[in-house]
């Protein structure tokens, strides 16, 4: 019988048994955290909360959230790995930085111990997502001191499967190799497919469909929840596209895919996190059952090297399952609906900029795809001017039609009133990674 799960044990646990697993993982890890890692110890001492008072994983809510900017103060404090390392320097393994401005990354250490289980995790996402021993996948992502390159690298090959590391850039090589070199699949950013696209026609005179591609892994942006973008890669491509590869890089690289009987991410790091939802307003938790929308919190419950306890990933979450799937993985699933720094409240409405970008691709050739919210004075609103790039093709006189069509459909999928503000094709500025800002605020 094919094997299903690369981690049945872990990936099929009743909720019985994953509830009994994280409180004595967790347990333990609190007894570690405690004992050896420095902010940990002065963030809780200055909390006033002692370690006999963490029993079970309610209590974790009494311990204070850890930012993104305590890790780099504390790298500040104590180069390179801050005082949050908790295991002797001399046994950390493997060491990445996540991508970021100067003095805004953050050095990421894992011990034998924490590569292990990030390979164990990583395998599960791709294996979820289809991939097997028999596959010879490419993998596309920068290897340059990212965890996305070598870790991503490592757990695809921790599947059993033949891995190519290809890395960015030298796309004709690329190509070359996946046409001689007789591999089946890509793992890759889900926008990388069409890049390729046009220098296979040109470089090549062929069609994507035929380099005999199976599976595409994708990851480390959004746009494969929308079924137009991603049913036209897979008519292209001849492939399965599979959002395979979902992971916050200073916690855990991948611990989250589709799987064959349900497009949507599976929480698959069980036995190495504890999730947790907090309304990003109120800080309060929210259970994570259907329909519940938080920011993520994550808990380290096995961690040597840079163990976190409530870290705040500004990542929105919202619970879509929590039945076991089709594919009998437990897993709750989930998708991502944006960041909280984003999330804009209008009438009672939480309203995302990716909810609006999903309505324009949609609607794409009429529009181009770009927008930006633009907002005049804080919260609260009761509408949102948006600013939308028209379409190359569009006629002045069918404007005015266009902006009702827009204005609809937004109240239509996300409820809410937009102001439409049509400008021309590539007016609104993109930032370096080729992407316009969504959200501008015109106040102070
Ligand atoms: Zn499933």
């Amino acid at each position: 019988m094919e094997q299903t799960m690369f981690n049945p044990d872990m990936e099929s646990l009743s909720p019985k048994e994953q509830q009994k697993m994280e409180k004595n993982l967790l347990l333990e890890q609190m007894d570690y955290v405690y004992a050896h890692s420095k902010m940990y110890q002065d963030k809780f001492a200055t909390a006033g909360i002692k370690k006999e008072k963490i029993k079970n994983v309610q209590d974790l809510t009494l311990l204070p959230f850890t930012t993104k900017q305590e890790l780099r103060d504390s790298q500040k404090r104590q180069a390179p790995f801050g005082d949050f390392l908790a295991a002797p320097s001399m046994e950390v393994s493997r060491v990445h930085r996540t991508s970021g401005t100067t003095g805004s990354f953050i050095y990421t250490a894992l011990t034998k111990k924490d590569l292990a289980q990030t390979h164990d995790c990583g395998a599960r996402a791709f294996w979820s997502a289809g991939l097997r021993p028999h596959h010879r996948v490419i993998h596309c992502l920068n290897y340059c001191m990212w965890m996305g390159g070598y870790t991503d690298h490592a757990n695809l090959e921790a599947t059993g499967a033949t891995v190519i590391p290809f890395g960015v850039g030298n796309a004709k090589q690329l190509i070359q190799v996946i046409k001689d070199a007789g591999i089946n699949a890509i793992s890759s950013t889900p926008s990388y497919p069409k890049h390729l696209e046009k220098i296979i026609k040109a470089e090549f005179n062929m069609d994507p469909s035929e380099l005999g591609l199976e599976l595409g892994l994708f990851g480390g942006e959004p746009g494969l929840d929308n079924p137009v973008f991603r049913n036209r890669m897979e008519t292209t491509w001849g492939m399965k596209a599979q959002n395979a590869n979902y992971g916050v890089s200073d916690v855990l690289c991948n611990f989250a895919s589709v799987c064959p009987d349900n497009y949507k991410l599976h929480f698959l790091g069980q036995g190495a996190l504890l999730v947790q939802l907090v309304d990003p307003m109120t800080l309060e938790d929210i259970p994570i059952r259907e329909g519940a929308i938080g920011e993520m919190v994550l808990t380290h419950l096995k961690k040597e090297a840079q163990p976190l306890v409530r870290y705040r990933t500004s990542d929105l979450m919202e619970i879509l399952g929590t039945d076991p799937c089709e594919c009998g993985r437990t897993g709750f699933r989930f998708q991502i609906v944006g960041r909280s720094d984003d999330m804009l409240h209008v009438k009672g409405i939480n309203v995302f900029p990716n909810g609006v970008a999903m309505v324009l691709e949609d609607l794409v050739p009429e529009v181009t795809g770009e927008f930006q919210i633009i907002l005049s004075h804080p919260s609260p609103y009761t509408h949102l001017d948006i600013r939308v790039e028209y379409g190359h093709e569009i006629p002045l006189n069918k404007m005015t039609d266009l902006k009702v069509k827009i204005e609809t459909k937004i109240k239509e999928n996300l409820n809410f009133r937009g102001v439409v503000d049509l400008v021309k094709p590539d007016s609104i500025e993109r930032t370096k990674m080729g992407k316009a800002r969504r959200v501008i605020r015109n106040y102070e």
